[in-house]
C-alpha cells in the first residue's frame, strides 16, 4: 500500500553517506572497481578473513573492537582486531592439525557464542567450508544439513552435543571431529569429542592464510525452508566484495559504527552481515547472545551506542505490538540508520519507526541465493513505506515473466506485476545448491537468475514486493500477492500480525483467506472479525479483501521469523505439512 514517502534521513550529516546520488553512484560502478577496495592476500588471492581480520591489523588498527559480545547476562565482551587475528589463526592451526584443509566442511552449532565468530574466520582462513546452523534445530534437521553438506568436524557446546548430535555420530559417516567450546582447558570433554579451549592453547597463533582464490568455497547456507525443503546455497570468497559493497550503500556502515545486526548466523544475513561485512569494513560488530527482549534491545541500544542496527520484519512486529512509549523510554543518541530484511515490511511498520524511533526502518530484499542485498532504501534517499526500494548499483534487476516455451517476457509498463529477475554475475551470487544441480539450473534463463519472488517496479524504479510465486492467489481470473493483504490488515490497530493464503474454491478457483494474531488488549470475537473484512473491504475492494478470517494466537513462523503460509494452507487443509525442520516453534 502506498502511504506517503518519507523524506531522506538528515540525521547526522557529518558523516557523508556512502551513496549520495543514486543515478550518479550507479552509472560510476563496476565490480572490478569494488575487488579493487580489497587487499587481496600478501601473495596473492582473496580470503573473506584476511580482508575482515588481517588486513586491519596489518594497517594498524589491531587495538580496535571488532567484536563487542553481551553474554546472557548482558555484560560485554570485546575482542580487539588484533585479538580475533590470534584466535583465528590458532582455530586454523587446530583445524590443520586436525587433517581439515581447502574445501573441507566445518559447521557450526552453538548459540551466538564467541567461539562461532571465531570458527566461522578461521575456517575461512584455512580454506576450509563454513556451515553455521541453528543452535535451535532438533537432531533431524542437524542431520540432513551435516549429511547434505559432509561435514567433517562440528564446532559445538557439551550440553547441545548430548542432546543432538552424539545420538546421530553413526550415521554421520563423514563427521570426523566434533570441538566442544564451552569447557575449560583441560577439563574432559564427552566421548567421541575434543576439548576446543585445549586444543586452542596449545595451538600457534601464527598462521599463513591459505592462499584461496575469488572462486573457491567458503560458505554453505541453507535457505530458510519458507516454501519447502531448505535448499543448500554455496557461495565462494569472492563474494566478500559484494559484501563490503553492499553493506556501505545499503547499511550505509562506516569504519567508525557500532553495528548490530540481530539475525543469527544460521540464517544468512547473520553471516554476510553479522559477521563478514561489519569486519571487512572495520567496524564494530555487536553481538547479544540472548534471543529478542524488547526491553532489552532498547537498553542494548542505549547503552552500547550503537549506531546502525540490521534486523527483521517479526521483531519490529513484536516491538510494535508493545507499543512507541516502550521504544520512549530509552535514548539512542547515536543511533543514524535503521535497516529490515528476511519479509515484506509492512508500510505500517515503517511509519511506526519513524515515530517511535524518530527514523523510519530502511526496508532492503535479497535472499540465501543472492548472497547480500540487492534492492535497498537507502540512507541518502526518500523512503516509500511498503516497497523494498530500488537495486544496488551494479545489480540488475527487472520484472518478467517466463513463457511456456522458456523464454523471458520483460514487463516494461510501471506498476505491472511479474517475476523479480537479476542479472547474473555479481559476486557474491551462489554457485550452486548443494547436490540438486538441475534446480539450480532451473533458476537461470539466459544469464538472468529468477527468484522466485512477484513484484512491481513503480514510474521511479521502486520495487514493491508482491509476494512468492508459490503463495500468490488465484481468485476469479485475478492474481492477488498475499503482502498487500495482509499489509491492509496490519493498518487495523488489533492486527499484530497476519498471513494470507488462497483457499481452494470450486467457483472462484481460490479464496482469499486471512489468519490473524492480535495485540494485547483485543478479543477474537465475531465483531471484530466482522469489523476486519470490512475494512479490508474497503481499502481493497472486494476482489481482493479476504472472504474468510481465523484467529490465532501467533502465526507459524520459521527460525528466521518469516511466516510460513505453506504451513497455514495446509494446516487449513488438512494435508501433510512437508518439511517443518525450519519451523520456530518445532523445537
Ligand atoms: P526457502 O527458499 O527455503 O523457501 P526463504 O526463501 O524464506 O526459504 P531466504 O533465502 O532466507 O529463504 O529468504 C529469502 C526470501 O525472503 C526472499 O526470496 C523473499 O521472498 C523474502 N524476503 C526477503 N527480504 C524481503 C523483503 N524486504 N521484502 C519481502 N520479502 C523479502
Ligand atoms: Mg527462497
Amino acid at each position: 500500500m502506498t502511504a506517503e514517502r518519507i523524506a531522506k534521513s538528515t540525521i547526522h550529516p557529518s558523516i557523508p553517506h556512502h551513496l549520495q546520488d543514486y543515478d550518479a553512484e550507479r552509472r560510476a560502478f563496476s565490480w572490478d572497481a569494488a575487488r579493487s577496495a580489497l587487499d587481496g592476500l600478501p601473495g596473492g588471492g582473496l580470503n573473506i578473513a584476511h580482508e575482515a581480520i588481517d588486513r586491519h591489523v596489518a594497517r594498524g588498527a589491531g587495538a580496535k573492537t571488532a567484536l563487542r559480545w553481551l553474554d546472557k547476562q548482558g555484560q560485554p565482551h570485546d575482542f580487539s582486531y588484533a585479538w580475533l587475528r590470534e584466535l583465528t589463526n590458532r582455530f586454523a592451526n587446530v583445524l590443520g592439525t586436525l587433517g581439515l584443509g581447502k574445501g573441507d566442511g566445518v559447521f557450526a552449532l552453538t548459540g551466538r557464542i564467541p567461539f562461532l565468530y571465531i570458527a566461522a574466520l578461521g575456517t575461512l582462513k584455512n580454506g576450509s567450508v563454513f556451515c553455521p546452523m541453528f543452535s535451535a534445530f532438533g537432531p533431524e534437521p542437524i542431520h540432513q544439513r551435516m549429511s547434505i553438506g559432509r561435514a567433517k568436524a562440528l564446532v559445538t557446546t557439551a550440553s547441545l552435543y548430548q542432546r543432538k548430535v552424539a545420538g546421530l555420530r553413526t550415521s554421520l559417516p563423514d563427521l570426523k571431529h566434533v570441538l566442544i567450546a564451552d569447557l575449560p582447558c583441560e577439563a574432559e570433554a564427552p566421548e567421541g569429542t575434543l576439548n576446543l579451549q585445549t586444543l586452542m592453547d596449545h595451538a600457534s597463533d601464527q598462521f599463513t592464510t591459505v592462499a584461496t582464490v575469488d572462486e573457491d568455497l567458503a560458505l554453505l547456507h541453507f535457505t530458510s525452508g519458507t516454501t519447502g525443503r531448505p535448499k543448500g546455497a554455496m557461495h565462494v570468497h569472492g563474494a566478500v566484495t559484494a559484501h563490503l559493497a553492499t553493506a556501505r550503500y545499503a547499511l550505509d556502515l562506516h569504519p567508525e559504527d557500532v553495528f548490530w545486526c540481530t539475525a543469527d548466523p544460521g540464517w544468512v544475513t547473520g553471516t554476510s552481515y553479522g559477521i563478514i561485512a561489519p569486519l571487512t569494513i572495520g567496524a564494530t560488530l555487536l553481538v547479544d547472545e540472548q534471543e529478542f527482549d524488547a526491553e532489552r534491545w532498547y537498553r542494548t541500544l542505549q547503552n552500547e551506542g550503537v549506531t546502525v542496527w540490521y534486523t527483521a520484519p517479526t521483531a519490529i512486529r513484536m516491538m510494535m505490538k508493545l507499543g512507541a512509549d516502550r521504544v520512549r523510554q530509552y535514548r539512542y543518541p547515536g543511533l543514524r540508520f535503521m535497516a529490515s530484511v528476511g519479509e515484506p515490511l509492512n508500510s505500517e511498520a515503517v511509519v511506526w519507526s519513524n515515530g517511535a524511533f524518530g527514523m523510519p526502518f530502511h526496508d532492503n530484499w535479497w535472499q540465501t541465493e543472492t548472497g547480500g542485498i540487492m534492492i535497498a532504501n537507502f540512507a541518502a534517499c526518500d523512503v516509500k513505506p511498503g516497497s523494498m526500494g530500488r537495486p544496488l548499483p551494479g545489480i540488475e534487476a527487472a520484472i518478467a515473466n517466463l513463457t511456456e516455451d522458456g523464454r523471458l517476457v520483460f514487463v516494461e509498463r510501471p506498476d505491472e506485476q511479474g517475476e523479480l529477475v537479476l542479472k547474473a554475475g555479481w559476486p557474491s551470487m551462489f554457485r550452486g545448491y548443494l547436490n540438486e544441480e538441475a534446480r539450480y539450473r532451473k533458476c537461470f534463463v539466459g544469464d538472468w537468475y529468477l527468484t522466485g519472488d512477484l513484484a512491481r517496479r513503480d514510474e521511479e524504479g521502486y520495487y514493491w514486493f508482491v509476494g512468492r510465486a508459490d503463495d500468490v492467489i488465484k481468485t476469479s481470473g485475478h492474481l492477488i500477492g498475499p503482502f498487500e493483504v495482509e499489509d491492509v490488515l496490519m493498518e487495523h490497530p488489533a492486527v499484530a500480525e497476519a498471513g494470507v493464503i488462497g483457499k481452494p474454491d470450486p467457483v472462484a478457483l481460490e479464496i482469499v483467506k486471512a489468519f490473524v494474531a492480535l495485540k494485547p488488549g483485543f478479543t477474537a470475537n465475531e465483531a471484530l472479525r466482522l469489523e476486519l473484512l470490512a475494512h479490508a473491504r474497503k481499502r481493497l475492494g472486494a476482489v481482493v479483501a479476504p472472504k474468510e478470517i481465523d484467529f490465532l494466537p501467533g502465526l507459524p513462523k520459521t527460525r528466521s521469523g518469516k511466516i510460513m503460509r505453506r504451513l497455514l494452507k495446509a494446516r487449513e487443509l488438512g494435508l501433510p505439512e512437508g518439511d517443518i525442520s525450519t519451523l520456530e516453534e518445532n523445537k
